[in-house]
């Protein structure tokens, strides 16, 4: 049977007629005949709040005890969800990332993932259980509880989905896939059917906050599929997968006030890019700063602050 995984984000989960809605999409997966794990963040901005008020008690809160205490938000998601899938006549089992037989390193609050025991995982599913695990969190050699870093629930997903050998990873969250720019920036951005690991970097590198760094090289390391969905709508996602594809510019991300940059595999492999981006610029008066090229992306840092409404030019004439 194949293995799929699919993490919800925080505000997927954030209260229980949204954990209704998550459910009756796994049910509905687990229905097509596939063995299900789901990775789960914290409800809402539990985390957050969390981090307020241990920051009320000390300036400086120690790591392993934020840890401990950043931890439970995923956990109580679990539970909660595991609770509603029984209730639905679904069997259903929630595991704390030491439970789900993940082994990290001792680096409190951004510990990095070692290795993965798939021994109790593997039991449940075969007894045909929907297996819920808490994103963000694992175990140290010393029992010590671990975590990610913020947004680390992502690479919990995407690990398992390695070393379960699962056929795809599906993120869900409140937005539906990757676009051609920020939503927010520019008036009609729009969504693309797939990217490759190495613009998803760049994109990120870039400031663009999808998807948690590290979830996006143990993707590439490791081949999975990522697919990024809306909880609340069957629109088709994003797919970063590994293939590699001359297809110009894909996306634009504007970093900080005056530093564009445009992402696509073999975009600086012409100049046919540059030339529009200095027509562009020389039309609205903007100075070179400075230029970086990669094969995957052209970046200029201007003298001045390129306004929304520049970049919403950048954004009509350069992606296609
Ligand atoms: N709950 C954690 C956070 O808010 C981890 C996650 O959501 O992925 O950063
Ligand atoms: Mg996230």
């Amino acid at each position: 049977m194949d293995t799929i995984v699919l993490k919800f984000g925080g505000s997927s989960v954030a209260d229980n007629e949204k954990l209704q809605t998550v459910a009756k999409k796994i049910i509905k997966l687990y229905d097509d005949e596939k063995n299900i794990v789901v990775v789960v963040s914290a409800q809402g901005k539990m985390t957050d709040e969390l981090i307020k008020q241990a920051e009320e008690l000390s300036l400086k809160p120690n790591k392993r005890e934020m840890d401990v205490l950043l931890s439970v938000g995923e956990q109580i998601t679990t539970a909660k969800l595991a609770i509603l899938l029984n209730y639905l006549g679904y069997d259903a089992i929630s595991l704390t990332g030491w439970q789900a037989g993940i082994h990290t390193n001792s680096d409190n609050q951004k510990a990095k993932i070692e290795n993965i025991d798939l021994t109790r995982i593997e039991q449940e599913l075969e007894k045909g259980k929907i297996v819920v695990v808490a994103g963000f969190q694992g175990i140290d050699e010393n029992n010590n509880i671990t975590t990610f870093g913020r947004g680390g629930s992502d690479t919990t997903a995407v690990a398992l989905s390695a070393v379960l050998k699962a056929q795809k990873c599906y993120i869900y969250s409140d937005v539906d896939g990757i676009y051609t720019a920020d939503p927010n920036k520019i008036s009609n951005p729009k969504k693309l059917k797939n990217i490759s690991y190495e613009e998803m970097k760049e994109l990120s590198s870039e400031g663009a906050k999808v998807l948690h760094d590290r979830c996006v090289e143990i993707g590439e390391k490791y081949n999975v599929p990522i697919v990024t969905e809306s909880t609340f709508n069957n629109n088709p996602g994003t797919e970063i997968t590994r293939k590699l594809e001359n297809s110009g510019a894909k996306s634009i991300v504007k970093k900080d006030v005056s530093r564009i940059s445009i992402i696509g595999y073999g975009i600086s492999s012409t100049d046919e890019i540059l030339e529009k981006i200095l027509k562009i610029a020389n039309k609205n008066g903007l100075e070179i700063f400075n230029i970086d090229f990669t094969k995957t992306k052209i970046s200029i840092v201007f003298k001045e602050i390129v306004k929304n409404e520049i970049l919403e030019e950048f954004h009509k004439e350069l992606i296609k």
